[in-house]
């Protein structure tokens, strides 16, 4: 539960703020972030949270409101451009109403779990809303959030039908200089509204039952990104020998057995990811022993696996995000080689490559070239079968949205 006479307040007064002609025009186009650096003036120093109103320099006509976000370089989260609304309980209500609508076409498909609310692209800037059949997930990303939550809240309860509703705080909120748990009582992992999620949630995804921790598991519990890719995994495995390589709780994993898959090698670094993935494979009433999870670092399992000559016919790749920053990016293209040349090293003949990339530092033709290079490097010949980029459930609203993107692949050597 949670007690909001301990959550801070939004000033009354607004800030407003004139900004730099080229940051103007950013937001003409629906741009929704304005940088510290893009501020000329600004009424008033502000607190996290209290609105920022942009006006434009010419007319001081309105341009955009916003979270100001003193803490961060993305200074105003822009809530609404152009046109000046109140941002109040129905203003949230009627942007939920429309990211539900949007979310509707999946429900058909048999899918219970997505993602509801991505970020700035669903006008909620800095904040994800994943939906677990009745259970509702939201992860908070900036402290700019904490003085609207009341209203935010009712705004859920106004616009959707759930039962539960868990927080989730980003690394960044974790950390003990922003003391959030003290000073607010607010926790990852609280249930905010609801009777007390069971330890996991089930849901379904393409007719595929999953069960996730939506209170300790990575993220929000799952990775609903991936729901597309899965499926067209599933319609390429059939009798395949499959290598799921950072398999987390086994959605690739499900989704090839499902496709007529002869057996899995999981690898990740989380044993209770493992655990749950061998509970998602019973829970579609497959055999367990169809598995072999080998829980530890993917790199030395994959050498491994490599010095035992395995074979496999079919290998999925879908690590972790190594370049969030540009600094890391040298880092991440060496790791992506990397795995890139074990996966091709362990494929049999004609056998099936998935390499996906959640690097939002690394653009999507970037990563299709450095795997087609490596490929070749390594005396490989790919024959693409398909790019992929986001779903629906994770619209990119604006250029810096889009993180995903995998490359399916059939392998002979060149
Ligand atoms: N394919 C998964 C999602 C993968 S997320 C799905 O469809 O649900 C990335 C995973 O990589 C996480 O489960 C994390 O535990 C794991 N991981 C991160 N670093 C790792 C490493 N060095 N070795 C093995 N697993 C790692």
């Amino acid at each position: 539960m949670i007690d909001y006479s301990r959550l801070p307040t939004a000033a009354r007064k607004n800030i407003s703020v004139r900004v730099k002609s080229a940051a103007e025009r950013a937001l003409r186009q629906g741009h929704p972030w304005v940088f510290e650096e893009s501020i000329q003036r600004q009424s008033h120093l502000g607190n996290a949270g209290d609105l920022a109103v942009v006006y434009d320099r010419e007319n001081n006509n309105f341009l955009a409101v916003g979270l100001y976000d003193p803490l961060s370089p993305i200074r105003i989260k822009v809530l609404q451009a152009l046109q000046p609304m109140r941002v109040d309980r129905g203003f949230f209500a009627a942007k939920l109403r429309e990211a539900q609508a949007k979310r509707e076409p999946l429900i058909n498909e048999g899918t219970t779990g997505y993602r509801l609310v991505y970020g700035e692209s669903d006008g909620f800037p800095a904040l994800i809303l994943d939906r677990y059949g009745d259970t509702l997930v939201m992860k908070l990303y900036t402290t700019a959030w904490l003085p609207h939550l009341e209203t935010l809240i009712g705004a859920l309860e106004e616009a959707l039908v759930f039962d539960n509703l868990v927080l989730r705080l980003s690394r960044a909120l974790q950390s003990d200089r922003l003391n959030i748990a003290k000073l607010y009582g607010l926790e990852d992992g609280q249930q905010l509204i609801g009777a007390g999620a069971a330890e996991t949630v089930a849901f379904v995804e393409n007719g595929l039952l999953f069960h996730a921790d939506v209170r300790l598991g990575h993220k929000t519990g799952f990775f609903f990104d991936q729901r597309e890719n899965r499926q067209k995994a599933r319609e390429l495995a059939q009798g395949r020998r499959v290598l799921d390589v950072f398999s987390y709780t086994g959605g690739f994993s499900v989704y090839a057995l499902a496709g007529g898959a002869r057996a899995i090698t999981a690898l990740d670094s989380s044993k209770p990811a493992l655990e749950t993935l061998k509970r998602n494979v019973e829970s579609n009433g497959y055999n367990t022993e169809l598995i072999d999870a080998m829980a530890g670092d993917a790199f030395a399992n994959l050498m491994q696996l490599t010095q035992a000559r395995r074979k496999f016919n079919m290998v999925i790749i879908d690590p972790p995000a190594f370049a969030n920053s540009r600094a890391s990016m040298r880092n991440a293209v060496v790791a992506y080689r990397r795995l890139v040349e074990m996966a091709l090293r362990l494929l049999e003949n004609d056998g099936v490559l998935l390499m996906a990339s959640c690097s939002s530092r690394i653009p999507a033709e970037m990563f299709f070239q450095l795997v087609e290079r490596s490929a070749m490097v390594a005396g490989f010949k790919l024959e693409i079968i398909e790019k992929t980029g986001h779903g629906l459930d994770h619209p990119v609203g604006f250029p810096e949205a889009a993180y995903l993107k995998a490359l399916f692949a059939r392998v002979a050597q060149s």
